[in-house]
Parts: C-alpha cells; sequence; structure tokens
C-alpha cells in the first residue's frame, strides 16, 4: 500500500474504498497496461495532496466505479454514505456527457460547473484530467485530440476560474503538443535558447538582489525564477506578432516574503536599484484578479541594459496562486477543523455561499472583457440550468424551465408544435421542472396550436415572446372574424351630370378607398342607384360619410349595411 494512504486510519473510509476500488477495477487494465487501479490512486492521490477533506479523496478512489463495474451508485451510497454517493454521481454524470457536433465550449464550461454544485466534485475531476492528461500518449491519436481539446478549452480554463494557476498552466501544456503539433515545435525551437540565456541571467541578478534586501534588512524566504509556460508564452505571443522579445516575463523572478508590509518595502527597494519601466506595475494585492490572485508584478531595467519581470508576494499568497480555491479551502478546513463537517457539508454552508460568492464576482469585474471570462453572466446555482439536446448541444435555460420553454429555445415552430417531452428517456408531463443535465426530447404535432395556458408556467423570455405574440395573432384573427369587413353604401339620387364625381370626392376627401362602385338607373324611375364599397370605417368617419352625401345635391337617400 502507498505510504500516503497509511496516513489514514486502517478502519477509516479511504482504506476501505481503495480495498473496494482494487476489487471493482480487478483484472482491467489502462492503455498503458498497468493495473487500472493505478488511476484512481494517483487521483486520490492529487486530491491528498491538495491537502482535501476524506470524502474527497474517498470519492477519487471511487470515481470510476460505477462506469466500469457492476457496483451501483446505491452500493456506493451503502457503504461510503450521502456525501460520497453525491460526488460519486456528480462525477460520473460529467463522464456520461458527450460534446456535440459544434461544442460551444462556454456552455460546457457551465455545463460542467453546474453539475458541480459541490466544489470536491470539480476538483476530483481536474485532477482526474490532469492524470489522464499526464497517461495521454497511450491513447489512439483521434482520443488524444479530443481529451486535449476539452482539456484547453474547458477544464484548464475552469481550473483558471479557481484560481488554480499552477494545475490550469500544468493543464494547457500537456494538452498544447497534441493539440498544436506544429506550433508546439516551432516554439520549442524558437525559445530554447532564449530561455537558457534568461535562465543563466536570472540566476546571476538572484545574489545581487539578496544583497539589495540585505542592506533594507529583509530577508525574503526565497528568490526564485520562474520561466513562462508554454502554452501561455504561445498565446502572449499570438498578441505580440510573434516577437520574443516584447515578452519581458519570459523568465521572472519570483520573491516570497513574511508579510505584506515587506512585499512593498521590497518593491521600494528594488525601484531605487533598478529603474522601473512605466505601464507595467500592477498591485494585484491592492486590487486582486478576479480569480483570487494576489501579487505584486513590476518590470524593470536589470544589469547590462535587459529588461526583468519581479513579482512579490507572501507565501500565503503564493499557495494560492498555485492552488487558489483549493489551497483556499484546505486552509478554512484547517481553521476550523472540529466544525469540518458542516463547512464541508451541504449546499447551504458557508463555503458552498463563498463559491457561489466568488463566481459572481468574477462575472461582475469581467463583465467589460472579451475573453472566455465575460461568460459568467449567470447565477450558476440559483438562476440558471443547463440541459442537453439530443444531439448533446447544451442549453441554458433559467432556473425553473419547462420543456416548454427547452422548445421554444430551439425553435419557435417546435415550441408552437409542442405536444409532449421526454427527458431521460422517460415521458413528462410539459410543464416538468428540467434539471442541470438532464437529457431532453421534444415530441411535435405538425399543425399543433400552443396553448394559452401555457404561459402560466413558462419560465423563459423567449417562450414568454412567442406566446404572447402567437395569442395577440389569434386575437387579431378572432376580430378579423367576428368585425365586419366592408361597408356598402346604398345612394338614391336623381341622376345628374357629375353626381358620381361628387360622391367619389366625399370618399377621396375622407381618404376612404373605394373597393367597389356602380351606378343603376331603374328604367321605371327618375332615379339612380349608387353602390359604394370601402372597407369598414369608424362610426365617426361613417357619419361623416353619411353627412356629406345628403349634402350633395340630387341626393334623395342614403342607407349602408355592413358586409363581411
Ligand atoms: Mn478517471
Amino acid at each position: 500500500m502507498e505510504k500516503w494512504l497509511l496516513t489514514y486510519p486502517e478502519d477509516g473510509l479511504v482504506q476501505k474504498a481503495y480495498a473496494f476500488a482494487e476489487d471493482a477495477h480487478k483484472g482491467m487494465t489502462r492503455d498503458s497496461g498497468e493495473p487500472f487501479i493505478t488511476h484512481p490512486l494517483a487521483v486520490a492521490k492529487l486530491i491528498h495532496e491538495w491537502r482535501l477533506d476524506e470524502a474527497s479523496v474517498v470519492s477519487a478512489l471511487l470515481h470510476d466505479v460505477v462506469e466500469d463495474s457492476e457496483y451501483s451508485l446505491k452500493t456506493i451510497e451503502k457503504q461510503f454514505g450521502e456525501e460520497v454517493a453525491h460526488i460519486v454521481n456528480g462525477l460520473t454524470k460529467l463522464k456520461e456527457f458527450k460534446y456535440g457536433e459544434n461544442p460551444d465550449s462556454e456552455n460546457i464550461r457551465k455545463l460542467v460547473l453546474s453539475f458541480s454544485k459541490d466544489l470536491r466534485v470539480i476538483l476530483v475531476k481536474l485532477a482526474d484530467r490532469l492524470h489522464n492528461m499526464q497517461t495521454l500518449k497511450f491513447k489512439s491519436a483521434s482520443k488524444q485530440k479530443e481529451i486535449a481539446w476539452e482539456t484547453i478549452e474547458i477544464y484548464a480554463p475552469i481550473a483558471y476560474r479557481l484560481g488554480m494557476q499552477k494545475l490550469s498552466g500544468e493543464l494547457d501544456d500537456l494538452a498544447f503538443p497534441y493539440l498544436y503539433p506544429d506550433e508546439y515545435a516551432w516554439l520549442m525551437d524558437a525559445v530554447k535558447e532564449k530561455y537558457e540565456e534568461r535562465e543563466s541571467y536570472a540566476k546571476k541578478l538572484k545574489p545581487l538582489l539578496h544583497d539589495m534586501l540585505k542592506d533594507s534588512h529583509i530577508v525574503p524566504i526565497s528568490v526564485d525564477s520562474r520561466a513562462k509556460r508554454y502554452y501561455s508564452l504561445y498565446r502572449k505571443l499570438l498578441r505580440n506578432d510573434m516577437e520574443l522579445e516584447k515578452i519581458y516575463d519570459l523568465v521572472a523572478l519570483r520573491i516570497i516574503v513574511h508579510s505584506v508590509e515587506e512585499c512593498y518595502a521590497v518593491l521600494g527597494t528594488i525601484h531605487k536599484h533598478w529603474a522601473p519601466l512605466s505601464g507595467r506595475f500592477k498591485d494585484y494585492i491592492a486590487v486582486p484578479k478576479p480569480n483570487g490572485y494576489r501579487s505584486l508584478h513590476t518590470t524593470v531595467s536589470t544589469p547590462d541594459a535587459k529588461i526583468t519581470e519581479i513579482q512579490i508576494r507572501t507565501q500565503e499568497m503564493h499557495e494560492e496562486a498555485e492552488f487558489g480555491i483549493a489551497a483556499h479551502w484546505a486552509y478554512e478546513q484547517i481553521k476550523d477543523s472540529k466544525s469540518k463537517k458542516e463547512t464541508w457539508g451541504g449546499v447551504k454552508n458557508r463555503k458552498e455561499l463563498l463559491w457561489v460568492e466568488q463566481l459572481r464576482n468574477w462575472q461582475k469585474s469581467f463583465a467589460n472583457q472579451k475573453d472566455f471570462l465575460d461568460s459568467l453572466k449567470v447565477d450558476f446555482f440559483k438562476e440558471r440550468i443547463f440541459v442537453v439536446t439530443p444531439k448533446n448541444d447544451v442549453i441554458d435555460l433559467p432556473a425553473g424551465a419547462t420543456p416548454i420553454d427547452f422548445a421554444y429555445h430551439i425553435h419557435s415552430e417546435i415550441g408552437n408544435q409542442c405536444v409532449g417531452a421526454r427527458v431521460n428517456g422517460k415521458i413528462v408531463p410539459i410543464d416538468y421542472e428540467l434539471h442541470s443535465g438532464d437529457l431532453v426530447e421534444i415530441m411535435t404535432q405538425k399543425g399543433k396550436k400552443p396553448s394559452e395556458d401555457w404561459l402560466r408556467f413558462v419560465k423563459s423570455s423567449m417562450a414568454k415572446k412567442y406566446l404572447r405574440s402567437f395569442t395577440r395573432e389569434k386575437d387579431r384573427k378572432i376580430k378579423k372574424a367576428t368585425h365586419p369587413q366592408h361597408v356598402e353604401f346604398k345612394i338614391v339620387n336623381l341622376d345628374r351630370p357629375g353626381y358620381l364625381k361628387d360622391v367619389t370626392s366625399v370618399f377621396a376627401d375622407l381618404k376612404i378607398n373605394i373597393e367597389f362602385l356602380n351606378s343603376q338607373t331603374d328604367p321605371r324611375f327618375t332615379y339612380s342607384i349608387v353602390t359604394v364599397r370601402c372597407p369598414s370605417v369608424s362610426q365617426e368617419k361613417l357619419q361623416k360619410v353619411l353627412v356629406k352625401i345628403k349634402s350633395i345635391s340630387g341626393t334623395n337617400e342614403v342607407s349602408f349595411k355592413y358586409i363581411r
């Protein structure tokens, strides 16, 4: 048994889960040829190293059991409790999800997050992904591309949002060569020498820095150089005309000190000796990045006319920068280990609220940026759900949405003709409340009309809009059907030259179109009858017509009737 496993009690859940998983995966191998258990074990070890709680470690050990063995979620719940079963269920759901033909990365990120109401689901998933990426070389070429795409598009950005910069960078760099082999090869070729040159230069600066700080009576915890990650460098080069010379943080120096005061003291000392480049100083301590990142960054001119970026932070900031939310949660857990259960428990606890709160804050701060982070426009857990079409496209709907909302989201005609729905293969009522991850199929019938009643339960503005416009259209048609369309005047007159012209000018003056005009002389009388038909007019206009016609000389009698 691995050493880290032995740090957990022999009769505890972790060791029990290990034995359970080993048995469940017995005889199975990975593509590398190793026994399958090496995978959940590696994932659980990462979770252990991130200092997450016991339920997370147990869930990591069991995360592939439901999919790969005859053991059901029920068994896991019986043996390991509701909490573990809940996390394993979230992980299984994530695995079952397959992307559509035109995957929308942002919606998939949202879907993944919405599955992860419990933060531990996503943390175990990220550890799982990291280990899968580390062993990706054993997969087929097409699988490699698919998994690398998911990693760079979905999981690395999620890790970044959670402040887990180290993990996010690792995932990117593992996926980079599989996804963009030519670009990767070019970059390696282009930067190799530059990196080495900058690394050895950074080494030369370190003793100078130490001396400088000593004069200011500061003893740093460490002064290290850190090389920029490849994929992040590649992205930066794309924004900078592929000119390596413009990248000042290819190799940056990182100074870690004991307190915030020392951070600023170090900054002052450095600026006294090495001139800062204007516009390059960033105080992420006063104004942290939306993902929680705190540090001071400055770019200074260093000896031999070089330019170097220096990052200054405390140990705590450093750990948070590397491990993000995981570090934060681990701290919290240590701080109040007495109330451990409560802090990791259900959705309503403080940590969950913090996590939701944090997402909300990011959403605010990124509202104006065009990069992937501008996506968090929704309040995940309270107001939005993410459901899946039979083609595996992810549809974003308001919480409480029904199959009717879903149908109108797909197409207005699908909404109008909706007669029923299947959710996860089962027929449901059309006012059924959908949940994140539901697979929704709509049944339609040609010529079917929507029901006004639907307005009572639909949630999306799109469905409401269509239903209202349909209702209005219907009202209009009813009106059309019951209201007379035309009015016909019969005018008995003494026929005289110019009489007909006088009649038509009455209508012209009142801007009424004449649809039909006829003049007939009854041979038995000296009278003639003029018939005028026009579109139905208001009572007011009708009166005017009558008065004006009566006033024409020669008019004997006017009558009218409505016709359809
Ligand atoms: Mn796995």
